[in-house]
């Protein structure tokens, strides 16, 4: 019954440490049963089937050895809406919506072009065009598989006729005198030798920003500033402890003005705005 696997799950999924068991235990079974959860809660003493069993224990096999429930599920939430992720794909994390929130406030009236660098699922760009409906973009990623996720991602989410999806390194793909009222990027920034062991399953040049997390920081604020428009903005998402050596870089670069930083809920610096002089 649906009950007992779930609380031999969550037992199964607690002694291998793995955090908040019981929501994990399940969003694996509906996932396994092809329904979601509430209907588990609905139907509490439903039998389950042989091969449904099967499959709910290679789920639970693969997630004690690391495999994230992102993976498994092929899918994963931000801003409300369901993106497709894999492997070969960063998956979308909640701290991200905030570089949506500052990006949003930074548009103005007339409708915006807008260029991510590094789109990864697509999560970025494709919930700005959801969110302000004038807009067009332009999302850049040097990965093969991961620009795969965001084409199918704003086919999935109806944005494909306002988005370009292109690979490339930074601002390679951008056309010659293409320009954006807005560039945003959540580029690679751990520093190679500190990236933890929980990331194994996702690819490394999502967040190896090279010796001292700011190597592609150093790139982006060198280019960006020539494909924004005037007063144009330039979003970051930056990591724990970027702050200092962004400010060290920034100050070679007076095409921008002061930098703002804003904190996310934790407290940390999360994001940076610079507006194009
Ligand atoms: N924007 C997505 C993904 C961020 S991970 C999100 O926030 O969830 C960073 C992405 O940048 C990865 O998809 C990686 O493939 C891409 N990337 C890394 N270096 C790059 C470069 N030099 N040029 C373009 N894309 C790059």
């Amino acid at each position: 019954m649906i009950r007992d696997l779930i609380s031999e799950a969550e037992r199964f999924l607690g002694e291998q440490n793995i955090p908040a068991p019981r929501l994990e235990a399940d969003v694996l079974l509906a996932h396994a049963l092809q329904t979601d959860r509430i209907e588990l809660y609905k139907n509490p003493d439903r039998k389950i089937g042989g091969a449904e069993s099967e499959v709910f224990h290679m789920l639970l096999e693969q997630r004690t050895s690391g495999v994230p429930t992102a993976y498994l599920r092929g899918k994963k939430e931000f801003f409300s809406r369901m993106f497709q992720v894999g492997p070969g794909v960063l998956i979308p994390r909640a701290e991200t919506e905030f570089i949506v929130e500052e990006g949003l406030r930074q548009l103005g009236a007339s409708p915006p072009h807008i260029l991510d660098i590094g789109t990864g699922s697509g999560a970025i760009l494709i919930t700005l065009l959801l969110e302000r409906c004038d807009a067009t973009g332009l999302g850049t990623d040097k990965s093969p598989a991961a620009l795969d996720f965001a084409v199918k991602n704003s086919e999935l989410l109806g944005v494909k006729n306002r988005i370009r999806c292109a690979k490339g390194n930074f601002f390679e793909p951008v056309e010659k005198d293409e320009k954006f009222d807005l560039i945003v990027s959540n580029p690679p920034y751990i520093p190679s030798d500190k990236i933890p062991e929980e990331l194994r399953f996702e690819p490394k040049e999502a967040f190896d920003g090279g010796p001292d997390g700011l190597r592609d920081y150093r790139e982006i604020i060198a280019g960006a500033f020539k494909f924004l428009k005037p007063n144009g903005h330039l979003v970051l998402e930056i990591g724990i402890d970027n702050r200092p050596g962004l400010d060290q870089i920034l100050s070679a670069y007076p095409q921008y003005e002061k930098p703002i930083y804003k904190k996310d809920l934790a407290g940390i610096d999360r994001v940076i705005i610079l507006k194009k002089r």
